[in-house]
């Protein structure tokens, strides 16, 4: 794969079409000779060229054949109806700080340095110090992520998935994280849904389409009962006695799920929010490109020109998913 930028196509593509097989074989043996070529013409061609391709993790040919994938997928399967990140807490969560402890360490020994941890700077260090298991633990996560809550083809949490694309990325510390895009099940039908819900009797459908996205997606937070539990308890203490008793578990059930949003959902800026908007015109710009704080909403509907608004009753807390 050989890619070249925008700026420098023209001069190379006029390069190109004057080498002839001649030149190029005079350039190699002089390169081969010396690792030099008296050649202008050779030298910038090698210059403005990009050599490495789709087998570089993150590089930009990898990214464009990502690109491609997902204009072929929606093609064929519309337009996706769910994009989502995966961010896995490589830091403090449990069972990557046993994966790692583990690793390195005789069983025993083990054990008494995961009791011995409890000041958070101790699972910072650990988490970094081995970027290997951190690499297990966000695999282990993401496939379980898609085994038992994307569960292609069946019903799940966010409906039933059809197909779905995930691209891995890595942050400054390079942690890794996943971005990724589902598709519904008649997922091609999605364009004509809101013209559907839009025409007169299209009363009952538009009801259930709402009761849809409410049970998929929201973006409430009740700080108040945030702030309850988290006077009591952290989000990595042990809730394992919870899960044993189901009744108990679905009473419970929406108080955690607020009380995790609590903890990793609020918006906070970041250089990552502000990235682009420099290069705006200051009034055009909002600073935050994910454009938080974000608007109240009272009840999830359709909007004019089929625009699908969502309940928010939190103005900094992200689009989220309270079985996840
Ligand atoms: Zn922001």
């Amino acid at each position: 794969m050989m890619s070249v930028t925008r700026k420098e196509f023209l001069k190379v593509e006029r390069i190109v079409q004057s080498l002839s097989a001649e030149r190029l074989e005079r350039a190699r043996e002089e390169l081969k000779a010396s690792g030099k070529t008296t050649d202008g013409d050779v030298n910038q061609v090698l210059r403005s060229l990009s050599l490495y391709g789709f087998r570089q993790p993150m590089s930009r040919e990898l990214r464009l054949s990502m690109r491609r994938k997902i204009k072929s997928l929606i093609i064929r399967e519309g337009i996706p109806a769910i994009w989502f990140t995966l961010n896995p807490n490589d830091i403090t969560n449990p069972v990557k700080l046993r994966l790692t402890a583990y690793r390195l360490r005789e069983p025993e020994e083990a054990e008494a340095f995961l009791t011995s941890l409890d000041a958070s700077y101790k699972r910072v260090r650990l988490a970094i110090s081995d970027p290997l298991s951190s690499a297990l633990f966000f695999h282990r996560e993401i496939s379980m992520f898609f085994k038992y809550y994307v569960k292609v083809g069946d019903s799940s949490v966010f409906g039933r998935i059809s197909q779905y694309f995930g691209a891995v990325e890595t942050n400054e510390r390079g942690a890794l994280h996943l971005h990724g895009l589902l598709w519904l099940h008649g997922n091609m039908y999605l364009n004509p849904l809101l013209k559907d819900v839009e025409d007169e009797g299209g009363g009952s459908y538009r009801d259930r389409v709402i009761q849809y996205v409410d049970s998929v997606f929201t973006e409430d937070l009740d700080q108040e009962a945030f702030y309850a539990v988290q006077a009591e308890r952290t989000v990595t203490s042990d809730v394992s006695l919870m899960l044993r008793n189901r009744e108990q578990f679905s009473t419970a059930f929406e108080e955690e799920a607020n009380f995790c949003a609590g903890v990793t959902q609020v918006h906070t800026h970041s250089p990552t929010c502000v990235k682009y908007s420099f290069s705006r015109p200051e009034r055009t710009r909002n600073l935050c490109r994910f454009k938080a704080p974000w608007r109240l909403v009272e009840k999830t509907a359709f909007k004019e020109g089929g625009v699908l608004e969502i309940r928010r009753n939190h103005n900094m807390v992200n689009r989220w998913n309270k079985a996840f």
